[in-house]
């Protein structure tokens, strides 16, 4: 058995404890957590740690594909700049695209992050998320918003999904769509329906920038001046006149667990009617590739007004500069100061944990569960704060 005592000890559904041990089987698996003055409490037989004890962490949203394209995208392009620029990235080799992908994974596992929520648009990642030591649910994402590709567009998303299908380890996922600006009505009703077959869970980028709003509601903006420089047919496409996010709502599965990613451009009457529409629905957060692309934060305080299930995510290495959560926890209290510590550490642990349906097992400390062990160092306990230097690490 393993006994670590730290300076707080969160098991997540419940209160932190102050100079709590955390008892473990030798697999990892939690027996419970002890409070000073408990039967068995005795500092004697533990390890010593300052910081916070917390459960592995869960990054809800990555692109670990892109992780050779980092600093090779200029910052604060707004999105469409960024598609523009990432479309022009010189292409790498496989050996260099391959290594990319298991370092980032690597800095995952070293950043106390064990488990991801990855997205695909290829069968690159495949092997290096079959070989890590982190679980992984993958997106196959699919794009095209020319209903005449549809079925391509699909078919070639099912080869992979196949493919995946096959790994030994870490098979978990289904097709999923890029975005409501980039996918055809015809594709996103053949991946839903997907979805609904596979009891899979829905993950689309949503609101990432004011012109996707603008696309939905007018049909103008700088949006489809860039697919039009890019040749993507927008002449099948009609405005709703409501928010992209409106728009979609009543195609979604409602019964399957639904992911919106960024959410940057989300006002209060999109985040009410999902609410209102989708019971199962999770809003992740990415501000580090917000700030990098639109410079722009996510609006906290309204999804915390209306209850709103959070997860955090890094994006990948060509939008951030490092795959952290802690970083991203920072980034949230930097700009929301009211933030409680333990609300973030819930969106980062159990919250993804259960959007990825790997909740029997991670994000929490409850006995039974195996959800590793991370430390959470330099941290303002006075005044419960994730400071720049503060850092993460399984243990
Ligand atoms: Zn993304």
């Amino acid at each position: 058995m393993r006994r670590i005592l730290a300076e707080r000890v969160f098991p997540v559904t419940t209160d932190a404890v102050k100079d709590g041990i955390l008892c473990l089987e030798d697999d990892g698996t939690v027996i419970g957590v002890l409070r000073p003055g408990e039967d068995g409490y005795d500092v004697s037989l533990a390890e010593k740690h300052t910081g916070w004890l917390i459960p592995g962490m869960v990054n809800a949203h990555c692109h670990l594909e892109l992780s050779h394209v980092f600093e090779a995208v200029p910052e604060h392009t707004g999105l469409n700049g960024f598609l523009e620029h990432l479309m022009e990235v010189p292409p790498a080799s496989e050996e260099a695209i391959l290594e990319a992908m298991r370092n980032a994974d690597a800095e995952m596992w070293k950043n106390g992050i064990v488990a991801v929520g990855d997205i695909s648009n290829n069968n690159r990642s495949l092997k290096v998320k079959a070989e890590s030591p982190i679980r992984y649910f993958s997106f196959i994402e699919r794009f095209g918003l020319d209903p005449s590709v549809a079925e391509k567009s699909f078919s070639a998303g099912i080869d992979i999904y196949n493919e995946l299908k096959e790994q030994h380890r870490n098979n978990a996922g289904n097709l999923t769509a890029h975005a409501p600006y980039s996918v055809s009505a015809a594709l996103l009703t053949k991946i839903c329906k997907h979805i609904q077959d596979v009891q899979g869970i829905f993950s689309i980028h949503n609101q990432e920038t004011a012109s996707e709003n603008d696309f939905f509601q007018s049909g103008k903006g700088i949006m489809v001046e860039r697919m039009k420089k890019m040749g993507i047919p927008t002449a099948s496409f009609k405005p709703s006149g409501k928010s992209s996010l409106q728009t979609l709502l009543n195609t979604l599965p409602a019964q399957n667990n639904i992911l919106l990613v960024h959410n940057t451009f989300s006002e209060e009457a999109d985040i009410v009617s999902a609410q209102l529409y989708l019971t199962k629905l999770w809003w992740c957060l990415c501000p580090g590739a917000n700030l990098y692309i639109e410079d722009k934060m996510p609006p906290v305080p309204l999804l915390r007004q209306h209850q709103c299930k959070i997860t955090l995510g890094t994006d990948s290495l060509a939008s951030n500069q490092q795959l952290d959560l802690v970083r991203e926890m920072d980034l949230i209290q930097n700009a929301y100061p009211e933030t409680p510590i333990e609300e973030l550490i819930r969106w980062a642990t159990l919250n993804g944990a259960e959007m990825l349906g790997f909740d029997k097992e991670l994000g929490s400390f409850c006995a039974g569960k195996k959800p590793g062990c991370v430390l959470l160092e330099c941290i303002d306990n006075k005044n419960s704060l994730i400071l720049p230097k503060s850092r993460a690490r399984l243990i």
